[in-house]
């Protein structure tokens, strides 16, 4: 049966942009449903690279990006959002004050503006073109290591050849029995320190190099992997015993739906007006990664205050003959979340 919510703002994509946008509408009193095409908060943040500290986040001199996610859903919390996950936004009708967005479960939520913080599009990975691969996913076959001491012990193949592949081949070296690096040529894209220290791992026997070469078969049994089938370019075939699959080939993104819904493109983003963060469509507003204007840094700390300007404006738009008093956050306190 479909489902039915009415809210004051609809943020698409939970991201760290629209994770952050949730607390900049709730400190101006408006209330926020959150939905995402992907079963977990985070966007790439803990879709691509959780285990990766970030540098460059004010007053956080490291942090792992799935941390950084974690106390973004904190910061979030007392303002009490809803997270659809799962489910992507595939229409959006009606205009400011009465917009309604259907989402691929059939879900329906009225809200009186939007905020798309859909970061490259929906995103899911490049899978190869392996039979019954999805027999093996989430239980022999990752797209991203969520938990890198589940890998312990395991014999581990990682196919592709950018810094995704290398560097978690150097990190897992440590705890894994067995560490393949499958690619389909010699040249690796990654960086010269880290080809090094692959190259100082595969001296070792800790890491096998196998290239030039493809993924060409998966063995197991109910979901769990036995072992996988390479193949050179010839066509000749050889076998590893493996535990694990980790194929990265990076991410698949679309803007998809969000092409349709008649906002101002620049390429694969939205334009959107720098001071307000408002896209073409009075109440519909784009932020973060997805949002576009001269000279967008594409960073996390741009999207966090590209969140803040369109819930300052929404307030704004939503009482437009009262005068808005700014108010900084230690005047104005955090709602109690207990
Ligand atoms: C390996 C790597 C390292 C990085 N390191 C840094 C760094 O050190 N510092 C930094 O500032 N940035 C870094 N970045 C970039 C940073 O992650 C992005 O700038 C940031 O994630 C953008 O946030 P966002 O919220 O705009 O979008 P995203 O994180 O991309 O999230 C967007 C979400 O929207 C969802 N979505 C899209 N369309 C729909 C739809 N129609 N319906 C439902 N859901 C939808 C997607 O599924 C996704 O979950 C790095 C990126 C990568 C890949």
């Amino acid at each position: 049966m479909d489902q039915e919510f009415q809210t004051d703002v609809a943020i698409i994509g939970a991201g760290p942009a629209g994770l952050f946008a949730v607390f900049q509408c709730g400190m101006a009193g408006l209330k926020a449903h959150v939905i995402d095409s992907l079963d977990q908060i985070g966007g790439q943040c803990t879709a691509l690279y959780p285990e990766k500290p970030i540098y460059d986040i004010p007053a956080e001199p490291s942090i792992l990006a799935g941390e950084l996610i974690e106390q973004l859903e904190a910061q979030a919390s007392p303002f009490g959002p809803v997270y659809h996950l799962g489910q992507q936004v595939v229409k959006i009708n009606g205009q400011e004050g009465a917009f309604t967005l259907t989402t691929s479960k059939n879900t329906l939520i009225a809200a009186k503006a939007i905020i798309i913080a859909g970061g490259a599009g929906a995103f899911g990975p490049n899978r190869p073109p392996l039979e019954n691969i999805e027999t093996y996913e989430g239980t022999s076959i990752f797209y991203a290591v969520r938990n890198r001491n589940g890998f312990s012990g395991k014999k581990i193949m990682i196919a592709g050849g950018g810094d995704s592949a290398v560097d978690w081949a150097i990190s897992l070296a440590d705890i894994a029995q067995q560490i393949y690096v499958v690619h389909r040529r010699d040249k690796f894209r990654a960086s010269a320190a880290s080809l090094e220290k692959l190259h100082e791992l595969a001296a070792t026997g800790k890491v096998e190099i196998i290239t030039p070469a493809q993924l060409e078969k998966l063995d197991g049994e109910n979901g769990i992997l036995t072992s996988i089938t390479i193949a050179d370019l010839d066509g000749n075939t050889q076998s590893r015993d493996v535990d694990i699959l980790l194929p990265f080939f990076g991410l698949a993104t679309e803007l998809g739906p969000i092409a349709e819904w008649g906002l101002v493109l620049d390429h694969h983003q939205i334009k959107t007006d720098q001071g307000t963060a408002q896209t073409s469509v009075t109440g519909i507003y784009a932020v973060g990664d997805m949002a576009i204007y001269p000279h967008k840094l594409r960073l996390i700390l741009t999207g966090f205050a590209e969140a803040a300007q369109a819930a300052h404006h929404i307030l704004t738009r939503r009482n437009p003959d009262k005068a808005q008093h700014f108010e900084y956050s230690t005047t104005k306190g955090i709602p109690s979340n207990s």
